[in-house]
């Protein structure tokens, strides 16, 4: 019988990225993936820390793999990202039944790593967490889970060491991926049928800088934009610091490039965005926001905020509330702020306590849901090109797909003649907060 393995994956795009490559490189070995994880011959644990409550579930899972073990010492557990590289042997000797500790830079190079620890060096747990001297590009295939959409990482790494951020510590400084490699990649792809591609990393607006080029990035958009085949180009996640009027332009003057702008403020007061060591001012972000929107009048502007960071005043999320006036976004993605241990946050004196916290993040959800529901309100009557994802996880009888601003977008099925990654021109005749409801136009 063919072996086989079972990935679990937690956390962001980039491990989604990195557990298509493991399943790729063991798709390559002979194995073959089994949806039950008892029945697999390697399980791999791939790991996210960025927050507190993810990291205990995911210990959990660890855990459970203590009885896997006993039951099937052949088996081998590999532990693999954010966890790993953090948690090193501490983690290998509170649970002994992980064979495997792979850190977050030796993803490209986990066929060899397996391949040696299978060919002899069995029963003995086995630790690869340095980010120095690492393979940047990757020989083998992928196993993506999207038969049109696919993840690109351009760069790996983070130099900017937000006070509440983990990435930086675990996932090493920043380091670019050659244009021509990530174009190669994407050109097969587009062979393949892939579609739409998402550019990846912490901070893509910094891509080439570690190798002291200028305008990489908009360099690296203009150029995939002019692939053929290519039809929607994504990237995350910005940093509003490095965004510059390049890559606006690029983004504006491109045939496929969305026009969507993710670009995590964090808060709306200079003290926190001090504080967060941001590098950027309110004034300087409430720049870049005019900036997007006189070069893309149609720009979908989204970001992320954190509310209750140690010494966030009533003023502070004041400041905030307005921001979110002020700019009126599409979608805000709220968070509460919680403790990451390593990082100069946690030690703050000045923690915010949980009610307060909770009641602010209620308070910003309101405000935000507003306004969320007033852009999605204008797109009634609107015909939006639509690029068909397949059945709604929450409702088969019922189509989805997402426009060029990343809205999701349903439409009932019924006599259906399109397939899953095309795109298809749906009348919007409904609003919600968080999605629009239509009907193709055909109809
Ligand atoms: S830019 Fe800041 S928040 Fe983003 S990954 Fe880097 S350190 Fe973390």
């Amino acid at each position: 019988m063919k072996k086989s393995y079972h990935i679990i994956n937690y956390g962001c795009q980039m491990n989604e990225s990195d557990a298509e490559h493991f399943a790729g490189q063991l798709e390559d070995m002979g194995y073959a993936y089994n949806p039950d994880f008892h029945q697999a011959d390697v399980i791999l644990i791939n790991t996210c820390c960025v927050r507190e409550s993810a990291e205990k579930k995911i210990l959990g899972k660890i855990g459970e793999m203590k009885a896997v073990k006993a039951a099937h010492p052949q088996k081998v557990i590999c532990v693999t990202g954010c966890m790993a590289q953090k948690s090193g042997k501490k983690l290998l000797t509170t649970y002994p039944q992980v064979d495997l500790l792979i850190g977050t830079a030796h993803v490209n190079n986990f066929r060899g790593i397996l391949e040696s620890y299978l060919a002899g060096r069995k029963h003995a747990q086995h630790i690869f967490t340095d980010l120095e001297q690492i393979p940047e590009e990757f020989e083998g295939n992928f196993v993506r889970k999207s038969s049109f959409s696919a993840w690109v990482p351009i760069m790996y790494g983070c130099n900017n060491f937000c006070t509440y951020c983990i990435v930086p510590y675990v996932r090493g400084r920043e380091r670019s991926r050659s244009k021509e490699n990530i174009i190669a990649e994407i050109t097969k792809a587009v062979g393949l049928g892939y579609k739409e591609f998402t550019l990846l990393g912490q901070n893509v607006n910094s891509y080439g800088k570690d190798s002291g080029a200028q305008d990489a990035f908009s360099d690296l958009l203009t150029a995939v934009d002019a692939i053929p085949g290519v039809e929607r180009v994504r990237y995350m996640t910005s940093h509003p610091r490095d965004m510059d009027e390049e890559v606006v332009k690029a983004v504006a003057e491109s045939k496929h490039i969305c026009h969507h702008f993710h670009i995590p403020v964090q808060s709306g007061s200079n003290k926190i965005i001090k504080a967060m060591n941001r590098g950027y001012t309110r004034e300087k972000y409430l720049g870049l926001v005019k900036l997007i929107r006189s070069y893309v009048p149609d720009a979908v502007i989204t970001t992320d905020l954190i509310v209750g960071f140690p010494g966030e005043t009533q003023e502070d999320f004041e400041d905030t509330l307005k921001l979110l006036e002020e700019v009126s976004y599409d979608v805000a993605y709220t968070f509460i702020y919680s403790k990451r241990s390593g990082t100069p946050a946690a030690k703050m004196a000045n923690q915010v306590p949980q009610e307060i916290k909770q009641e602010r993040l209620e308070q910003l959800m309101a405000v935000q849901n507003k306004h969320s529901l007033k852009h999605n309100e204008k797109l009634v009557g609107r015909t939006l090109e639509v690029l068909v994802e397949g059945p709604s996880h929450n409702n088969p009888l019922v189509w989805s797909g997402r426009t060029d601003g990343n809205k999701l977008v349903l439409w009932p099925k019924g006599q259906d003649n399109f397939v899953i990654g095309s795109k298809l021109n749906i009348k919007i005749e409904a609003a919600q907060t968080w999605l629009l409801k239509g009907r193709p136009s055909y109809e």
